[in-house]
């Protein structure tokens, strides 16, 4: 796989994809999920200009972003995998921004930690169990709005905006636009939707962070 050219194909395909729906390309954000990948494997993806990076892993992003960081300080992490609450503190230090804030007892624990920092706070996004599948992370859609206002009112957090990953056996369309209902009745502007099999149906429905892997990495 060449990353530069797969990341310029996806570039070109997100661009396409709000002409398409009639929406401004600056709307949507490209978060190129770099999970499992080494270092050097993601550095032409760097050296071609993408700054906003996705891991699922609060221990794997600590071995390889830091020092990358270092080198490139306006490099921005996204972590989109589930967050323990024993973690919180290492994802603080890491990532400007979580996509999976989906319970009580971690809402509380990152309202915690977020007073004691002496930076700014991360960016937040709820994740969503869009199927209400039993082995996936997320609040379910019907708690979604009490959710969304514990965590505002009780925990005072900045919630940005709503995350799913729909079921691997369905279409996509009738959970991302689901996601869009949910955000928009609460006022959220943020949606994060879309991996490499379907972020231009996302973009088509809203979708202002799309997540994609593959499709600029390789397979893993
Ligand atoms: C791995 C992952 C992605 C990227 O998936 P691809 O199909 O490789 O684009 C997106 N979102 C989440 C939550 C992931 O874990």
């Amino acid at each position: 796989m060449n990353v530069a050219e797969g990341l310029a194909e996806v570039r070109g395909t997100i661009t396409r994809a709000c002409r398409d729906a009639g929406r401004d390309p600056a709307g949507v954000r490209l978060v190129a999920v770099s999970k499992t990948f080494e270092a050097e494997h993601i550095m032409p993806a760097v050296e071609a200009g993408q700054r906003v990076f996705g891991e699922n892993r609060v221990q794997e992003a600590k071995g390889k972003w830091p020092a990358l960081k270092e080198r490139f300080p306006d490099i921005e992490l996204h972590l989109i995998g589930p967050l323990q609450t024993n973690k919180v503190r290492e994802a603080l230090a890491l990532f400007e921004v979580i996509h999976t804030v989906d319970r009580e007892s971690l809402a509380a624990t990152l309202a915690k930690e977020i007073a004691r920092l002496d930076h700014a706070p991360p960016r937040l996004l709820i994740q969503v169990n869009t199927g209400e599948e039993p082995q996936k992370a997320g609040i379910a859609p019907g708690e979604a709005d009490a959710f969304i206002a514990r965590c505002r009112d009780e925990h005072k957090l900045a919630i940005e905006g709503m995350m799913c990953i729909p079921p691997l056996d369905e279409p996509v369309a009738p959970h991302f636009g689901l996601l869009a209902t949910i955000a928009r009745r609460n006022g959220l502007r943020e949606l994060s939707m879309g991996m490499s099999g379907d972020y231009e149906k996302a973009i088509a429905l809203g979708a202002t962070y799309v997540r994609v892997g593959s499709a600029i990495f390789g397979a893993r």
